[in-house]
């Protein structure tokens, strides 16, 4: 048997977390007390009356059909009424929206629609890993867009050669930032529709932490400026909003060709999310938020403890006005990887070196606040002891 594997398997660089997840358990295995601020996953459970909603919707047989690949109409009636409520936008639930199991899915086989192999697509680094590895499964070419400090971790698109920007099928942008919690200035989106239009580009925003914001942050949706809907598409997800990431839902929304395009794709890969997941989801998207709003405060606390901490010990952090993110400097001498294998090593504390972000995340670590408060003044108290 030749068991060779397809060059877009072999292109791949390794996934992150496995790398990450196989050091602290060689950490743990010595048994050290390991705190992990590692993976974007929100340690609290998702909210009661989620839970009990999908008690409910288990036992109705109608859910225990194959469900629509696109989302019930309930679901995307309810994804439509949130970003109406959230952000005054309008989209009609039958053909500007699409469910997905986990928005990571969609992000992933939403290139298919429009990735031709060679074909460019811009992709901004640091970054989520999905954006270039759906990129290349569709043997499709990812430009780096690099996010730097200078520019508020913003791509610089007027710094994209006008070759470059002409042969590329699709952007990708995701604000509040993950892994650097940049959020996007307030002309930035504009700039963003006018580049699209310009050079007849797909608008992909990943809008995963839209309601993790703080100090009265409260993040745009990409859609919500002018000439996006014509040019865009955006990804939603229940995971962090809601402490949800385990049930795998979400949804996209805008243009209602790109919205057709990925429903296309979609019902030819999978046959959607069960639909009693989608009925719970209904109970998230239609609750007052109130849920959301503790969440916020839950963070808020946690950032501060974080960093004060850091800037008492000298280290440069931005406080994030949105997203779980602390976007660290390392100290001189350090490198993203030295760093954080001394504060595994030395502190049993798990983070994630920048550079696997993406090579302009070098110099940066980032750490999740998905501790209780006690366990990240505990972060703190380690780093003392180790620098
Ligand atoms: C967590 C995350 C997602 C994926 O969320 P799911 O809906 O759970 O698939 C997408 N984008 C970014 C930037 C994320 O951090």
């Amino acid at each position: 048997m030749n068991f060779e594997k397809s060059q877009r398997i072999k292109k791949l660089p390794p996934y992150l977390f496995v790398e990450l997840d196989r050091k602290k358990a060689e950490i743990q295995a010595r048994g050290v007390d390991v705190i992990d601020l590692g993976i974007g996953d929100p340690d609290l459970p998702s909210p009661d009356f989620v839970v009990d909603a999908m008690a409910k919707a288990i036992r109705n047989p109608k859910n225990h059909r194959y469900p629509s690949s696109q989302g019930s109409p309930a679901f995307r009636k309810a994804a439509a009424g949130f970003l109406k409520n959230r952000f005054g936008v309008e989209v009609d639930a039958d053909s500007q929206v699409c469910a997905c199991i986990g928005s990571k899915e969609a992000i992933a086989h939403f290139p298919i629609a429009f990735v031709e192999p060679e074909d460019i697509v811009l992709v901004p680094s640091p970054g989520y890993p999905v954006y270039h590895i759906g990129t290349l499964f569709c043997g499709g070419i990812s430009y780096f867009l690099p996010l730097t400090a200078d520019n508020g971790f913003l791509p610089d698109l007027a710094s994209i050669p006008s070759d470059v920007a002409d042969k590329a099928r699709i952007i990708w942008l995701n604000y509040p930032n993950n892994p650097t919690s940049a959020c996007a200035r307030d002309d930035f989106f504009r700039q963003v529709v006018d580049f699209a239009q310009t050079h007849n580009i797909i608008v992909c925003h990943d809008a995963a932490y839209s309601e993790m914001c703080f100090d009265g942050y409260r993040a745009p949706s990409f859609l919500e400026t002018p000439g996006a809907m014509d040019v865009g598409i955006e990804f939603h997800s229940l995971s962090k909003t809601y402490n949800m990431t385990g049930w795998r839902i979400g949804f996209a929304a805008g243009n209602p060709d790109l919205v057709a395009a990925l429903k296309q794709v979609k019902s030819n890969v999978d046959s959607g999310q069960f639909e009693a997941v989608e009925d719970a989801a209904v109970a998230a998207l239609e609750s007052d938020q109130s849920f959301v709003k503790e969440m916020q405060e839950i963070y808020t606390r946690r950032r501060d403890i974080l960093v004060e901490g850091l800037k008492s010990l000298g280290i440069n952090a931005m406080k994030p006005k949105a997203t779980f993110y602390v976007w660290i400097t390392v100290p001189d001498g350090y490198t993203s990887s030295s760093f954080s294998s001394l504060l595994l090593e030395k502190a049993g504390i798990v983070c994630t070196p920048g550079n696997g972000f993406g090579e302009p995340g070098e110099g940066f670590v980032r750490m999740a606040l998905t501790v209780p408060e006690e366990r990240m003044a505990e972060v703190v108290e380690r780093l003392k002891g180790v620098l």
